[in-house]
């Protein structure tokens, strides 16, 4: 079935294309594309680990008080933030890219610019490039001197990635439930669109024993690591749907020590991560794992009826599953937008994104690529970033941010 964007949003772009600063702040952004490689490789060789972002915050928010934006500071768990003050008349909007990536401390960042026109290092494309793109959005509005009715929060938040759990956007939203819509840059490919957030719980299950020696405690006592395993064996067999996408992976298992070879452990840890694009197909695949669990651990202590296996699980986060209409306002003006710009738009299935967490709470969000090509994302050997497109993200994020906030007298908002 095609998509078909409907008529009052491709009016309302038509007549934001044709407003002579908007133009001008669309084509700026490429000519100040320097300025924004710049900002992304001072970024970039600045560490910032999920959960130890706090040294690129500073650098962000010291970006955006250069570049004028008021009431800069970072908040309690580092997001750093900065306002561009709009006309009044309509509720905030917030710009955002995620400042963290999956890269230890030790990683060597050293930014190699090709003869391909790629830049190659980690965390060039996820996410510098979306940090970068806010400071070359903020430079166009400052150039065309556009001022929108709402208020721009420009955000770059922190634990997007792995146990993060979007818990950068979370707290910001937590903090500012004023806010009515959401632009995501994030380093995937501009032309993807993801409107749909894929609900996602992540935990960590340590079964307890005794312990004791191999041979002289054998039927003595239940084995945690077996109840463990047992677990595992059975949540392998647990059958998800392929509509909505559900997915598990037991993605660690942890028990004993070299020298403790000949020891039945005291205890054992599995870590475990859940998805779906379906709220209830989540909810309905977290009652079976934890079903699992629960049986691994009775039916160890059962096999030896000496001692009860005990465990306790704990979650990292939950993220709820969600979906905008694909025809809503923003998600039909992104397209329009990528239409205009000659893109041939993509909508993503699910998205583990910062929109997740709007979209899960009705705020109108979408997140946005700001690369062109496949960028290879957290890949240490090979991440890379497509240097002669990068003003593109940019570009979509301004207008659409526009699209979002509207202009007193001229252009009404499309949400
Ligand atoms: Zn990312």
């Amino acid at each position: 079935m095609s998509y078909q964007v409907g008529q009052k949003t491709k009016e309302a772009f038509e007549k934001l294309i044709a407003i002579p600063e908007v133009k001008k702040g669309f084509d700026f952004i490429k000519e100040d594309s320097p300025n924004t490689l710049k900002d992304q490789l001072e970024l970039v060789v600045i560490k910032a680990p999920t959960f130890q972002e706090e040294n690129r915050a500073k650098a962000v928010a010291e970006k955006f008080r250069a570049l004028g934006l008021e009431d800069v500071h970072l908040d309690e768990i580092w997001n750093a933030i900065g306002v561009y003050k709009g006309t009044g008349g309509a509720a905030p909007i917030v710009v955002e890219a995620h400042m963290d990536t999956v890269f230890p401390m030790e990683t060597v960042i050293e930014p190699v610019m090709g003869d391909d026109g790629f830049i190659r290092c980690p965390g060039i494309g996820d996410n510098t490039s979306g940090t970068a793109a806010l400071m070359g959005i903020i430079r166009a509005f400052k150039e065309t001197g556009i001022k929108l009715k709402s208020d721009i929060y420009f955000v770059g938040t922190v634990r997007e990635e792995g146990i993060g759990g979007f818990g950068g956007i979370e707290h910001f939203l937590n903090a500012h439930p004023e806010v009515s819509a959401c632009v995501c840059l994030d380093g995937v490919q501009v032309g993807k669109i993801t409107y749909q957030s894929t609900g996602m719980t992540t935990c960590e299950v340590t079964f307890y024993g005794i312990g004791g020696h191999a041979y002289g405690a054998f039927g003595l006592m239940a084995n945690p690591l077996h109840a463990a395993a047992r677990a595992v064996a059975k949540i392998a067999d647990i059958v998800t749907p392929l509509v909505p996408k559900t997915t598990y992976c037991v993605s660690n298992f942890h028990a004993g020590n070299d020298a403790g070879v000949h020891a039945i452990v005291p205890e054992a840890t599995i870590k475990i991560n859940m998805r779906s694009n379906g709220q209830k197909e989540l909810d309905e695949l977290k009652e079976k794992v934890y079903a699992a669990i629960k049986a691994g651990a009775e039916e160890e202590t059962a096999r030896w009826g000496k001692d009860s296996i005990t465990y306790k699980i704990h979650e990292y986060f939950n993220v709820p599953a969600g979906t905008l209409d694909r025809n809503d306002p923003i998600v039909e003006g992104i397209y329009t937008i990528m239409q205009y710009m000659g893109k041939d738009p993509i909508f993503n299935e699910g998205g583990p994104t910062d929109a997740a967490f709007p979209i899960c709470r009705g705020i109108p969000a979408v997140c946005i690529g700001s690369g062109d090509i496949e960028t290879h994302s957290h890949s240490a050997a090979n991440e890379r970033f497509p240097v002669a497109v990068m003003h593109q993200g940019p570009q979509a994020g301004f207008l659409l941010a526009i699209l979002c906030g509207g202009i007193e007298g001229k252009f009404e908002s499309i949400i």
